[in-house]
């Protein structure tokens, strides 16, 4: 065992601080990495904070996590020592049910290894995330990052680029397409430019009336603030697709009303319940759906599609002392648009 520094939580209540880890030697199918950089995901402080059920303390988040291959086991076939290498919501899978058979790992049936908040395939053993110096990873569970981006600005796609490029791909956002994106946060922007990579036209719909000119400037064709009620009215039947990726508890019922006949809204934030009504999907016919990151395959068409077109994500890059003061400025809807920890600020003496 490798003993690694990390940030961690100690419990719900408490914030993140320096705690050790201990990571496996690569075995024969392992890849040894050191991370550079690391995203900060609202899940992560949904976790932390024990927001959702099932949280496993000491916690060390992170599953934004980009890094150096610096050993590889003798049965690797697939790295080497000096790749650059990402690695994002989950490090393993059962790899027999038939969500796993079909690339799909993240919806495995008895349930996937995800990279903190979790346990390994021996159902024991507690896995730990990127706000640590280094990680051991099964080398099938390891993606390529394309040459030639920045690798700060990378790291974001390894959750927000997958769970926002995912859906649109499978409910065929296409050229020409009226979307929309709600809450324009962490994923929010990587949703605004990966459809417009797609070729659709993107409007923003944000209670942060003060992010027009972002939501512009990252690319998008309209900005509506949603605090005035009365653009409900004024845009219903507009969107064909609307992706929404707000963390905190809102009526759904009223963006559904956004969508044309047939139009289809997909739930990627995960708020606290709220009630829906059968009327607004009865009535035009509209779909909702939800949407969990993406398979290891669907990832790495993601990093190639955004390499092609040049997408990263807008960050701001952090040492990991300020980890508690990003969450705060998350939670107030104040980041600009993704936390990224410089892990060299842990591997300083
Ligand atoms: P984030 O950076 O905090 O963005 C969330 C955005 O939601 C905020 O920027 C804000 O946008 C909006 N929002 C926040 N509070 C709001 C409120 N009270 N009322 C209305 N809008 C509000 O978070 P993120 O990292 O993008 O994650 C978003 C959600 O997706 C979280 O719940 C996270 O757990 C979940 N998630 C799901 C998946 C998946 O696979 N399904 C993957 C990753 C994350 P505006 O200021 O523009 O309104
Ligand atoms: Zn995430
Ligand atoms: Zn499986």
């Amino acid at each position: 065992m490798m003993k690694t520094p990390a940030f961690a939580a100690a419990s719900a209540k408490s914030p993140l601080g320096p705690y050790s880890i201990e990571r496996r030697e690569p075995g024969p199918r392992d890849v040894l990495i050191d991370i550079l950089y690391c995203g900060i995901c609202h899940s992560d402080i949904h976790q932390a904070r024990g927001e959702w059920r099932g949280s496993i303390f000491p916690m060390v988040p992170g599953h934004e996590i980009v890094g150096k291959v610096v050993a590889a086991g003798n049965q690797v076939g697939k790295w080497k020592v000096g790749d650059t290498v990402g690695v994002g919501c989950f490090v393993d899978s059962c790899r027999e049910c038939e969500a796993c058979r079909e690339g799909e790992e993240q919806f495995c049936e008895p349930g996937m290894s995800l990279t903190y908040n979790s346990y390994e395939r021996d159902g024991k053993t507690p896995t730990y995330g990127g706000y640590s110096t280094r990680i051991t990873v099964n080398e099938d569970y390891v993606l390529r990052i394309p040459a030639g981006l920045p690798l700060e600005r990378v790291a974001p796609l390894l959750c927000a680029g997958i769970t926002t490029y995912s859906p649109m791909r499978r409910h065929g956002v296409k050229d020409g397409d009226s979307i929309a994106v709600v809450g324009l946060g962490g994923l929010g922007h990587m949703g605004v430019k990966i459809a417009k990579a797609m070729g659709a036209k993107v409007t923003v719909l944000s209670h942060s009336p003060g992010k027009r000119d972002d939501a512009l400037a990252l690319g998008a064709d309209g900005f509506i603030p949603t605090r005035d009620e009365k653009v409900f009215r004024e845009n219903a039947r507009r969107f064909h697709f609307i992706l929404d990726t707000v963390s905190a508890t809102h009526d759904y019922n009223a963006y559904l009303g956004l969508l044309r006949r047939g139009g289809t809204m997909v739930l990627v934030g995960i708020p606290d319940p709220t009630p829906l009504s059968a009327a607004p999907l009865v009535m035009q016919r509209r779909n909702l759906a939800g949407s969990l990151i993406g398979g290891i395959r669907e990832t790495q068409e993601m990093l190639d599609f955004c390499a092609g077109h040049g997408v990263v994500s807008d960050v701001e890059v952090i040492p990991i002392q300020k980890v508690n003061e990003a969450y705060d400025r998350v939670i107030k809807s104040d980041v600009r648009y993704r936390f990224v920890i410089d892990l060299a600020s842990l591997k300083q003496p």
